[in-house]
């Protein structure tokens, strides 16, 4: 939609294939109903992909900057929340409808309910009648100069991104790097999820790829933010973000441990002499309140139950030896990570059309005057705000490439 409405102010005829009913389904979920449009930490660690280089020189040719004006000029005031940029409505609704209205109102042709289902690159015929590219639909064939692809990945499979723009870049010879799930829950194998699910608590995450004999441990990466403990596993932003490296390894094989420090700002001596402390002044409580006030009392529990410290022992009869496991326990809680939330589960997706492919304005170097934009890029961004921030640079960038080669699209 935004390619559209640049191509567009710049001159050009534009036509949207969109095979729902209405475009921009899938934004209208975001940000659980409020749309995180971008953030104001725009630091390149946010975004991950197959070319850093290629997504720093997008984001640099369309900073930020450029897309919020670009969505004040459509009329959607914003405001900032912790950093995450939002509709000032906080309505995802009003992100879709000042897109819808913009694009009605400058006469983009809008095929609904039209399935793409090719696109050809056509070769100069004899009588020169044919040229561009043909993009057949179920509701006909179409010839264009040139087109943008921006199809999105396989998440949210109802939205409307069903993975077919993948085919669709392969078919013209592109490589697709394996799209895989990111932004997703993780699923651990120990059997004490249901106990303590629904938890949510200030922790760092740490994920690592273990050897087959899990000698050797490699961190794969690591954050803080709020933790949600599921039924299946672990969840949340922390843990969401850093998914992908999970999903990635596992999907090759690898074992995956996940370590979260159930209290980042302390220290583990201060941990183990506060653990002192409470039992000196309450020798006759028992294991189960012993990390009440710190901890939520499922989770306490749980690392009593993992420190063989039986729920109703008397504090006073824990050990120095209790309370150094009890220590690392919290600073240390080893969880077994065995699978991930799937395409319908995610909210991005890492992989897609390789980067190494297109060149900085995102112009396929392998069929001339075709271009990539948004997630069916191989590009993902953290949680905050970061995709729908790749997704309206790119397709800035996208479009204006048109207008610089003053072609028609
Ligand atoms: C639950 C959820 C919450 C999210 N929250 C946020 C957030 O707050 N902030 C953020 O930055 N990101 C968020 N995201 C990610 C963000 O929504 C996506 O990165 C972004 O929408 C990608 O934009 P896109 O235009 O590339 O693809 P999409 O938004 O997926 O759009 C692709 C469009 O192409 C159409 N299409 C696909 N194939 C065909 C075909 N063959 N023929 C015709 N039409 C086709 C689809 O129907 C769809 O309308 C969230 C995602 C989810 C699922």
């Amino acid at each position: 939609m935004i390619a559209a409405i640049v191509s567009v102010q710049n001159k050009d005829e534009v036509t949207i294939f969109e095979h729902m009913p209405r475009m921009g389904k899938k934004l209208l979920l975001t940000g659980s109903g409020k749309c995180n449009i971008s953030n104001t930490d725009m630091d390149i660690s946010h975004f991950h992909g197959g070319d850093m280089s290629r997504i720093k020189a997008v984001l640099e040719k369309c900073p930020p900057d450029v897309t919020l004006d670009f969505f004040r000029g459509l009329g959607l005031l914003m405001r900032e929340r912790k950093g995450g940029l939002y509709p000032y409505c906080e309505q995802a609704s009003a992100v879709v409808d000042v897109l819808r209205f913009s694009i009605r109102d400058l006469g983009v042709d809008v095929l609904t309910q039209a399935n793409v289902l090719s696109v050809q690159k056509l070769i100069p015929s004899d009588n020169g009648l044919e040229r561009g590219f043909a993009v057949t639909t179920d509701q006909g064939r179409f010839l264009f100069d040139k087109v943008i692809m921006c199809t999105g990945s396989a998440c949210n499979r109802n939205t409307g991104s069903d993975g077919s723009g993948y085919s669709l870049a392969k078919a013209l010879g592109h490589t697709v790097i394996k799209p895989a799930p990111a932004l997703t829950h993780l699923k651990c194998e120990e059997d004490f999820f249901a106990s303590i699910a629904g938890i949510r608590t200030q922790a760092n995450v740490s994920l690592y790829e273990c050897s087959k004999d899990c000698g050797k441990e490699t961190l794969l990466g690591s954050m803080g933010g709020e933790l949600q403990i599921t039924r299946s596993g672990i969840s949340g932003i922390p843990v969401m973000n850093l998914s992908f490296l999970a999903v990635r390894a596992l999907d090759d094989g690898q074992k995956i441990k996940g370590s979260l420090d159930l209290l980042p700002d302390v220290d583990e001596e201060d941990i183990q002499g506060y653990i002192r402390s409470r039992i000196d002044n309450n020798p006759d409580r028992l294991a189960d309140e012993l990390f009440i006030g710190v901890l939520a009392k499922p989770l306490g529990m749980c690392i009593c139950k993992r420190a063989n410290v039986g729920l109703k022992t008397p504090c006073k009869t824990l050990t120095s030896a209790h309370i150094s496991i009890l220590g690392k326990l919290i600073k240390k809680f080893d969880v077994t990570v065995t699978g991930y939330g799937g395409f319908d589960e995610s909210q991005s997706a890492c992989g897609g059309v390789s980067l190494l492919e297109v060149d900085d304005d995102l112009e396929s170097t392998i069929v001339p005057g075709l271009f990539f934009a948004g997630e069916i890029l191989d590009v993902n961004g953290d949680c905050g705000g970061y995709n729908l921030q790749w997704a309206a640079s790119s397709a800035m960038v996208a479009a204006r490439r048109h207008h610089d080669s003053g072609d028609m699209i």
